[in-house]
């Protein structure tokens, strides 16, 4: 039977058997740092493709260096274990690995120094992020943690607090996601994507100094539309105008994928259905994430299982 597996304190165990102390530091304090990773399954060709592994991990590593981490592992060590994870759980559906680098000594006390630090990786089986014909959003009354309280730049477990508040908000007042904005009132991103806007056929992204995660398939965005459409995108503030007279906006992350954004602030964004941008977009990236594009061989690992 197919189950989730983790790769934990160095064996591959089913994940429900890999348990964590009630005294670990990460666990008090969040003082982890955490990745995710999708194995796409083609069913036609009956493997799986590992999409972009390298960058996440590095990006991983990267992350751990700001929190003052050090792991024994690097970056092609933790792909080779996560390829074993995916393999070990004997699902035959799309798989997402969830690796997490944690400060691991009990009662380590609230700081960066003087803690062990570990490493563990899930291979599980999520349910899509639901987005059919494009989602409803709000701005957030959270502002986005900047990156001068915590780095913005890695997946600092501590900082999700920020993104499970503006989640919540703005389901419980009946939209599917929250917009969030920088304290200087420039958009940043959502509860966990990246945020694209298309004004007069340009395609506009907030910078890295907007308080934004380097995300992956933001970089993948970028690439397919300078590459393959010939539209280079231009990195720079946007403001909540612009959100609002926007002709397309849209989400990119891993776990959502390209997702269309269709109401802001109960205002449509440009027609009220996924914009031609955006739409053409989302049919490359789910090309590209199953390694259907030869021009990006970098970016696949591919997996029989
Ligand atoms: N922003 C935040 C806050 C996120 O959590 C994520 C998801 N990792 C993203 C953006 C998108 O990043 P990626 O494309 O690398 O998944």
């Amino acid at each position: 039977m197919a189950e989730p597996y983790a790769y934990f304190k160095g064996e591959y165990v089913p994940a429900k058997d890999a348990n964590i102390n009630i005294l670990t530091q990460a666990f008090h304090y969040g003082t982890a740092v955490f990745g995710g990773i999708k194995a796409n399954w083609d069913e036609e060709k009956q493997q799986f493709c590992l999409f972009r592994m390298k960058d996440h991990y590095l990006r991983q590593l990267n992350a751990c260096k700001m929190l003052n981490m050090h792991l024994p592992l690097n970056a092609q060590d933790m792909a080779d274990i996560t390829v074993e994870a995916v393999r070990r759980t004997g699902f035959r559906e799309t798989v997402y690995c969830r690796p997490l680098a944690y400060k691991s000594s009990p009662f380590a006390g609230v700081k960066l120094h003087g803690s062990e630090d570990d490493w563990f990786v899930i291979a599980t089986v999520l349910p899509p992020f639901s987005s059919t014909g494009g989602i409803r959003c709000c701005t957030s009354s959270w502002t986005r943690t900047s990156d001068h309280q915590i780095p913005t730049h890695g997946k600092v477990s501590g900082m999700y607090v920020n993104s499970a508040l503006a989640n919540t908000e703005a389901y419980q007042n009946n939209f599917d996601d929250a917009i969030m904005l920088t304290q200087a009132g420039h958009v940043s991103e959502g509860s966990v994507t990246n945020v694209f806007v298309v004004i007069k056929g340009q395609l506009i992204t907030p910078p890295p100094s907007d308080s934004i995660l380097l995300g992956i398939t933001r970089d993948t965005v970028m690439q397919l539309a300078k590459d393959e459409l010939g539209l280079e995108t231009v990195e720079r503030s946007i403001v909540r105008s612009e959100l609002y007279l926007a002709d397309e906006v849209f989400f990119s992350g891993t776990y959502a994928d390209v997702v269309p954004v269709i109401e802001i602030d109960r205002r449509t964004v440009g027609t009220g259905e996924p914009g031609p941008l955006a739409s053409k977009l989302r049919e490359m990236f789910r090309d590209v994430v199953r390694g259907r594009n030869p021009n990006y061989p970098e970016w696949y690992t591919f997996m029989k299982p």
